[in-house]
């Protein structure tokens, strides 16, 4: 803000200053004027006595001689005094003895003077004798013209009146000064100093103390508002600390610190502009981890947001090539690649990401390989927008994650109406058990002792209307989310258990029958009590009904999954771990828990040919479970060659295509007719 000069301080003072320097000059001057006027009286009534005085005598001789010679003599005396207007000698009664006059004198000041002292002042002193008898003999008059006092008390005048005005202004002026150089000027610099204060960092320039001004008010008022703008300094830090914080917050992720989906959308809204402008492509890539569930299942909480930084980490590596890069939640994250020309460049990337994972990260004294799936869309083509891009990119990763793992995905169009059809399989599953719409299948266990159908696995087929036959890896997933997999399960149990009695019956009664149980089923409080009535209702002996469980099932929560397999053992029941080998189960775990049978899972034995890593797992499974005395069955196996591998091996069981596809259950009696029948022709 610019000062204007006529409301500035200085000139105002000026102002003030002067005009009452004036007033007091001009009252003080006119005081001293007026005792002057009254002085010059005096002083006209004492020449005139002084006058009157020395011609006494000679008027007095004069008189008493009547001598008019003498008398005009006397008088013209008296009139070598220029203020001598008129002069007389005599008796009053009688004419007089001697007398003249003049003209009054002419000055164009007299109207004033004449105001103040009188145009002209007569004095008179009687003429006495000397002696005892003091005779009066008559009077000597004399008139003064006032004109010559006036001239010299109107010059006095003004020079009063000049010099005490000027006297004022200069004390004025002088006062001006003080007060400029004490007051108006370090105001000044104090002023052009906090005109220059950034009111974003008030402390950084301080009001400078001024020399001299140290210690009185001034030199108070700057440091009191040095300290007020320090502490409004430190008040707008601490604001700006908790906005930002605040900002960031809404911003980005806590733990990793990248951008969160709110922000990315931002950047990614950008980005698109941009790309739309110059008609580039953009990639959004979205990485899925395919087994963080279970790795914070095995490890605490605290180890899986480690190992989600490390992931941030490693990701954070590529940012040359990215966009943005944000974390969606949980173990998902987002990647864009701005400005690419070709989608291979986006495949090249997502490979480079899972090739990154494939080196493993260090947690908690043990060494973990992570995996993911990516789903990629790309720009233009895939959709315009940054939900579209995102959305897609999302449920293609889901979709290839159900599918197989640790591999990308471009978004097809199928992905689409794909995802359509699960939510309206989910819709239909609901109503399914109602409707009948469910079957169970079996497959034969073979004991390799003497190569005998020792039991057999219960598998759950849906026969879908429109759809036909919907494959349990697609619809249990659905049915744990919506929770109906506990009637779906309970009605499984029930369903298997009649098959087994009815097999019993028929002279089988060595037979036992392995049921799935979903993790979410395991967890439901009412199992054990379904489990021991069903094994009461159709009368099955123990150790005929097996339950498979999957290892990440168990290590959500050992301690109750430990009381959960506890209470079902003592209904009867055998425990086996199914899908075994795929998780990130701990040895130590195993030991703990109540189980009777661990199954290799599947990709182990399908690749144990070929693989050299599968072989030496499988026979390490092999060798671990008999340690822990505990059986070994291997699913999946589906040639001779894997077969005389495991047996090789000491594996109790096999189960696999090489014996028998599942089969619906009039088919495997049949099965193990045939099988009793071959049996006995070897024997
Ligand atoms: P699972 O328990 O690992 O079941 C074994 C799966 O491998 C079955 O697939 C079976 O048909 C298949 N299989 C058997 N032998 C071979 C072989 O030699 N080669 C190959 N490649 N595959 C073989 P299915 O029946 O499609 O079941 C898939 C999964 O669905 C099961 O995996 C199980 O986790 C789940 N499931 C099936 N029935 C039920 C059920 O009644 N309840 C629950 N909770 N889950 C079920
Ligand atoms: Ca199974
Ligand atoms: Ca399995």
């Amino acid at each position: 803000m610019k000062l204007e000069l006529k409301n500035s301080l200085s000139v105002k003072l000026l102002r003030v200053v002067l005009l009452s320097a004036l007033i007091v000059g001009v009252a003080l001057s006119a005081a001293q004027i007026v005792f002057d006027a009254y002085k010059t009286r005096q002083a006209v009534a004492g020449d005139a006595q002084r006058i009157l005085d020395m011609f006494r005598d000679p008027s007095t001789q004069a008189v008493y001689s009547l001598d008019r010679e003498m008398g005009m003599q006397v008088i013209e005396g008296l009139f070598q005094d220029d203020a001598v207007r008129m002069a007389s000698i005599g008796h009053p009664n009688e004419t007089m003895l001697a007398e003249k006059s003049r003209a009054l004198q002419q000055s164009p000041s007299r109207w004033l003077t004449d105001l103040i002292l009188g145009q002209e002042r007569t004095f008179t002193t009687s003429l006495v004798g000397k002696g005892p008898y003091s005779e009066y003999y008559g009077d000597l008059s004399i008139t003064l013209d006032t004109a010559t006092y006036g001239k010299g008390f109107l010059v006095s005048s003004v020079i009063i009146f000049i010099s005490g005005v000027l006297r004022a202004l200069a004390m004025g002026l002088v006062l001006y000064l003080v007060y400029h150089w004490l007051l108006t000027k370090p105001l000044s610099r104090i002023i052009e100093h906090l005109t220059s204060i950034n009111p974003d960092r008030p402390s950084e320039h301080k009001i400078p103390s001024l020399k001299g001004h140290e210690r009185n008010e001034l030199g108070l008022w700057i440091n009191t508002a040095n300290q007020l703008l320090e502490s409004i300094e430190r008040n707008t830090h601490l604001r700006h600390e908790a906005e930002s914080s605040l900002l960031r917050m809404a911003q980005y992720d806590f733990l990793t610190g990248l951008p969160n989906r709110q922000k990315l959308q931002e950047q990614l809204d950008k980005i698109l502009i941009d790309a739309g402008r110059r008609q580039r492509r953009v990639a959004v890539l979205c990485v899925g981890l395919d087994d963080f569930k279970s790795v914070n299942e095995q490890f605490t909480y605290q180890a899986g947001d480690k190992l989600l930084l490390a992931l941030a980490d490693r990701l954070r590596a590529h940012s040359g090539r990215l966009g943005a890069l944000a974390r969606l939640g949980g173990d998902q994250f987002a990647l864009v690649q701005a400005d690419i020309d070709q989608p291979y460049e986006a495949a090249e990337l997502a490979q480079s990401i899972l090739d990154d994972l494939e080196a493993e990260f260090a947690l908690e004294h043990e060494q973990i390989r992570l995996r993911a799936t990516i789903g990629i869309t790309l720009f233009p083509e895939d959709g315009d927008s940054t939900e579209k891009l995102l959305q897609k990119a999302e449920q293609t990763m889901t979709l290839a994650k159900s599918r197989s793992r640790n591999r990308y995905q471009f978004y097809i169009a199928s992905v689409d109406s794909e995802m359509r059809r699960r939510r309206e399989l989910e819709k239909d599953l609901r109503e399914a058990l109602s409707r009948e719409q469910f079957h169970l299948v079996y497959q034969p266990q073979i004991s390799y002792r003497d190569h005998r159908v020792v039991g057999v696995e219960a598998l759950i087929r849906w026969q879908h209307p429109e759809h036909g036959l919907v494959p349990p890896d697609l619809f249990i997933p659905l049915a744990e989310q919506n929770g109906t997999i506990i009637p779906i399960g309970e009605w499984v149990l029930d369903q298997a258990c009649r098959q087994l009695r009815e097999w019993h019956d028929l002279g089988f009664t060595d037979l036992r029958m392995a049921v799935n149980l979903s993790t979410v089923q395991l967890h439901h409080t009412e199992l054990p009590r379904v489990v021991n009535n069903l094994m009461q209702i159709y009368r099955l002996p123990p150790r005929s009904l097996e339950l498979e469980v999957t290892e990440t099932g168990l290590m959500e929560d050992i301690s109750t999954a430990a009381q959960h397999l506890l209470s079902l053992r003592r209904s009867g029941a055998l425990i086996a771990i199914d899908d075994f080998g795929t998780g990130y189960s701990s040895l130590s775990y195993l030991k703990s828990l109540p189980l009777d049978k661990i199954k290799i899972d599947k990709s182990f034995v399908q690749d144990l040919l070929d693989d050299d890593d599968d072989a030496t797992i499988v026979r390490a499974i092999i060798q671990l479970g008999k340690s822990l005395g505990m059986q070994v069955i291997a699913e999946g196996v589906e040639t001779a060659e894997q077969e005389a591998y495991i047996i090789s091996e000491g594996c109790h069981e096999g189960q696999g295509y090489h014996y028998s596809k599942p089969l619906p259950a009039r088919e495997l009696a049949a099965f193990l007719k045939q099988s009793e029948r071959n049996n006995a022709a070897i024997l």
